[in-house]
């Protein structure tokens, strides 16, 4: 058995662990102090390499904290008051040498590779003499006095002032992010203060006749969630991606899919996604449609409105009317079928059979309760334990909201502990 006291040792090589031990190797305070990373894995950063299609958005110029998820909304803002986005980039540019560049108002590394991301937190901790060890499951903290004993599954036992959970949550779980938070702080911390770990920004799957073909069309337009008591419970606007397993992704999609959820999880069994596929108003549309019955008036209908419809959606859509777009002329569409046509393409009925799982979704819901936890992620009645991340129960939508709330709370874990130790 290999023993050591370390000041800090942290749970998980993901973007909030990598980037706590960085906060702290830059902290004067913490000179000289002995910084671990634990990580499952084989190598860190494993899920951060994967973000942003690769290209990595570490954040965002415009957040607004609406966007975001939690048990206390009230904490959530104080937290990003004391660092924020202008924190971050700060960071990555002028201390870890990452050049930003800005697509509207999501920020991305300049080489367009989140790799760049992972390599510059890497190197920095390298710089900075900060241990790190690969391929070590923790499964348990233990806590006497003021000092934590924390054992792997590689039978390894090492000793901390303090310790920083990091270990993200449920979703992608090849990357390593299997929801072990819990799990490991059983015997310190009380069950309630956990919120179940469910997917979030996740695809929605419909068993809608005719969805299976749409796979692959892309539409910019805007998405509705409303719940059998038929009142909208979510909307966004965007492209909307049509699956191969007959169902609907995409960024707006992701950004409506927790109120899927939620409504799944209150045994809801009456979602609909309302569709629409137009990115116009249905007045407009019907305009269109008129303007096209008098041009092409001897046209098929699938034929006579591809100038501003994909023939898939043509179809689609008609098929939930009961019509066949290639066998009809839009001659023989009257106008009571013009003005059905032109709100189903606004407003088309989806009805939400289910949701993405763990290895669909990019984040996860649930987690350790913020309030529950101090204005720096320590845990309020266990001195030197902290949690900060995903594994905390904080999730916002696409566009570099989650990764801002890993930086931001590990920058505050790293301001507490540096002052304590
Ligand atoms: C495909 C995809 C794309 C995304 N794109 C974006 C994006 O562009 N912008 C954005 O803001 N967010 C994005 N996200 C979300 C973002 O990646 C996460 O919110 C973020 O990575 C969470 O960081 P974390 O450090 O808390 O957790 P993670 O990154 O999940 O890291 C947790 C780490 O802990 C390790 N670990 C777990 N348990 C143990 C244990 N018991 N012992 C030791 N190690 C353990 C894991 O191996 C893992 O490395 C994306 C997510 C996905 C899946």
């Amino acid at each position: 058995m290999k023993s050591n006291v370390y000041d800090c040792i942290i749970i998980g090589g993901g973007a909030a662990g990598l980037y706590c031990a960085a906060q702290l190797a830059r902290t004067s305070y913490y000179a000289g102090k002995k910084t671990l990373i634990i990580e499952g894995g084989s190598r860190v950063g494993n899920k951060l390499a994967l973000t942003g299609s690769g290209r990595c958005n570490l954040t965002n110029t415009a957040i607004e904290l609406d966007n975001y998820n939690s048990d206390d909304a009230h904490k959530l803002a104080s937290c990003f008051d004391k660092y924020g986005e202008t924190d971050t980039s700060f960071f990555f540019e002028n201390i870890l040498g990452v050049v930003l560049e800005n697509k509207g108002t999501l920020i991305y590394p300049a080489t367009n590779k989140s790799s760049t991301v992972v390599d510059a937190l890497r190197f920095y901790l390298s710089d900075n003499n900060v241990e790190v060890v690969l391929k070590e499951h923790v499964t348990s903290i233990e806590r006497s006095d003021s000092i934590f004993e924390i054992k792997t599954d590689a039978d390894t036992s090492r000793l901390a002032k303090n310790v920083v959970i990091a270990t993200g949550g449920i979703t992608y779980p090849n990357t390593g992010s299997t929801g072990d938070a819990p799990k490991l702080l059983e015997s310190l911390t009380d069950k309630t203060c956990f919120i179940p770990y469910r997917p979030a920004l996740t695809s929605l799957t419909s068993d809608m006749p005719g969805i299976k073909a749409m796979a692959g069309i892309r539409c910019k337009g805007r998405v509705k969630i409303i719940g059998s008591e038929g009142t909208i419970k979510a909307e966004s606007e965007g492209e909307i991606l049509f699956t191969k397993d007959g169902g609907i992704s995409g960024i707006c999609v992701m950004d409506v899919s927790n109120a899927v959820v939620q409504l799944f999880e209150d045994g809801d069994e009456n979602v609909k996604a309302v569709l629409n596929l137009t990115g116009r108003p249905a007045g407009e549309i019907l305009q269109m449609l008129y303007i096209r019955r008098q041009m092409y008036a001897h046209r098929n209908c699938a034929d006579a409105l591809s100038g501003m419809l994909l023939r898939q959606v043509t179809e689609f859509v008609m098929k939930h009317m009961g019509l066949k777009s290639d066998k009809m002329t839009l001659r023989e569409l009257d106008d009571a079928k013009m003005v059905e046509l032109a709100n189903n393409l606004c407003a088309l009925p989806v009805p939400v059979t289910g949701y993405g799982g763990v290895d669909k979704a990019q984040v996860s819901s649930g987690g350790f309760m913020l309030s529950k936890l101090d204005d720096n992620m320590q845990i309020k009645y266990c001195p030197g334990l902290y949690v900060i991340g995903e594994a905390v129960n904080v999730n916002g939508i696409c566009g570099g909201y989650n990764l801002q709330w890993a930086w931001t709370s590990a920058a505050l874990a790293a301001e507490e502990i540096s002052q304590n130790v």
